[in-house]
């Protein structure tokens, strides 16, 4: 490929609209390991941009008529390994950087897990709380009808995300549905299973990150049962690792969501807190806990930190008062390039977002191929082949990081990083 180790543009000249600190983050981390992957100047400069943005402005008649616009992003950021996958969330601090990062990230964990997918994100700047179940509606609707020149079902698949769930994607799936003519389930994964979900996707984020921390434990010669674990939010992912690891035997000690947290250094009943913040709105207050902030949540002593909340949650500024002895990142980017270096001097392992979180995507994955086949498989045979693509990746992570001594991200970039740039470079760059 001609030209192929041109760099176009120096570094620090990002567009604007990429100037997010996420953006860097996730850019940080690909310049982190580029040279390690054996990937040319040229090459990486074409894997350090997303492919395609779009910003929408999405119109809302709110319940007391008034109108409201809230803007909205989808960014793919590869499509060079097929259709480019990734959420939709609704969030107040969703921007068009921060989903470029977040797209990046699906494209690096598709190819960790050899899904035949590239990466993508979107969302909507709102606050979803405020928002009634009709405005929410109205909103997907819109939001998805903006988006029909640039997803499909072989072109760029949405699934859940921060604050949106199965109800926000069938209403996506209609609304795509009703514009083509007929029914189009492969069109978003993370459905009911009623217009063509697959069963284990909603609880698969929080079963594959344990699957993760099972084998790490595993290979640390530690033994779950003998662990306590501290567990940042309890939404779709979080509230499912707790479930799953106090199932292995885990002493869960700590759990928080965004109100504040609560402890319990002899273990929570994690059943009953579930039905707590289902029944409070909130962890805090829960009987037999004592009440803590996020902040001092993220510092309790435990063996292992699950972080399933949100990004950038580990920083330069509290990495060096965390007490667990391996962190786990069940959420996307919420450990800082600081961070990262303070706990790998502190001798603390991280198990990374691409690796830890991926068990969504495998089993988005999973449906997308149900739905394309109309042919559903049970439960027993998803969890199953989950755990074959989760422990199949930890295993080349981790042997990659013994053999080359880097910290666990790195060899998890390289890998990913190595497949993305392969299929470049045979594919090579059309003019
Ligand atoms: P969710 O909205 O279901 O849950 C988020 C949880 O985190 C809630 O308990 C919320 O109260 C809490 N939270 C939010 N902001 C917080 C803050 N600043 N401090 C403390 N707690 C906070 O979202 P989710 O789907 O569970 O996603 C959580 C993370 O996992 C995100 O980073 C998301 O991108 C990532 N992720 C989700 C999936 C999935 O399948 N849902 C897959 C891969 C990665």
């Amino acid at each position: 490929m001609a030209g192929a180790d041109t760099v176009a543009r120096p570094a620090e000249e990002l567009p604007p609209e990429l100037d997010d600190p996420l953006f860097h983050q996730a850019l940080g981390q690909l310049d982190g390991v580029v040279e390690r992957a054996g990937v040319s100047a040229g090459l990486a400069e074409v894997l350090r941009f997303p492919e395609r943005a779009l910003a929408v402005a999405v119109p809302v008649e709110l319940d007391d008529a008034s109108m409201a616009v809230f803007p909205g992003y989808r960014v793919q950021h590869s499509s060079v390994l097929g259709p480019t996958k990734g959420g939709i969330r609704f969030d107040p601090e969703v921007t068009l950087g921060e989903c470029a990062a977040l797209a990046m990230w699906m494209s690096w964990k598709c190819a960790l897990l050899r899904l035949p997918y590239g990466g993508a994100k979107g969302g909507v700047r709102c606050n979803p709380r405020s928002l009634s179940d009709g405005e929410r509606e109205r909103l997907t609707r819109r939001f998805t009808a903006e988006l029909l020149p640039v997803i499909g079902p072989q072109r760029d698949i949405p699934a859940p995300d921060m604050a949106t769930d199965e109800q926000t994607m069938a209403w996506m799936m209609d609304t795509y549905s009703m514009q083509v003519g007929h029914a189009v389930p492969g069109i978003v994964t993370g459905k009911p299973l009623s217009v063509g979900g697959s069963v284990l996707r909603p609880e698969a984020t929080g079963i594959g990150v344990v699957m993760v921390v099972e084998e790490a434990v595993r290979r640390l010669g530690w033994t779950l049962s003998d662990l306590s674990v501290v567990v940042q939010g309890c939404g779709k992912v979080g509230g499912v690792a707790c479930r799953e690891l106090a199932e292995r035997g885990a002493r869960v000690v700590g759990v928080s969501d965004i109100g504040g947290g609560v402890h319990a250094p002899d273990g929570l009943d994690v059943v009953a807190l579930d039905g707590w913040r289902r029944e409070q709105g909130a962890v805090a207050g829960f009987p037999g806990a004592d009440d803590v902030t996020n902040a001092e949540l993220l510092e309790l002593p435990c063996d292992v930190l699950v972080l399933a909340a949100t990004e950038e949650q580990l920083t330069g500024e509290n990495a060096d008062r965390v007490r667990a002895r391996l962190v786990a990142e069940g959420a996307n980017g919420p450990t800082t390039l600081a961070a990262d270096e303070i706990l790998a001097e502190r001798g603390i392992p991280i198990l990374p977002d691409i690796l830890t979180n991926a068990g969504g995507v495998a089993v988005s994955y999973f449906e997308w191929v149900q739905d394309i086949q109309r042919l559903f498989w049970d439960a027993a045979e998803i969890r199953t082949r989950l755990g074959e693509l989760m422990r199949g990746a930890l295993d080349r992570v981790w042997r990659l990081a013994e053999a080359e001594e880097l910290p666990l991200r790195r060899a998890a970039l390289v890998l990913s990083i190595r497949e993305v740039a392969a299929a470049l470079r045979a594919r090579g760059i059309h003019p």
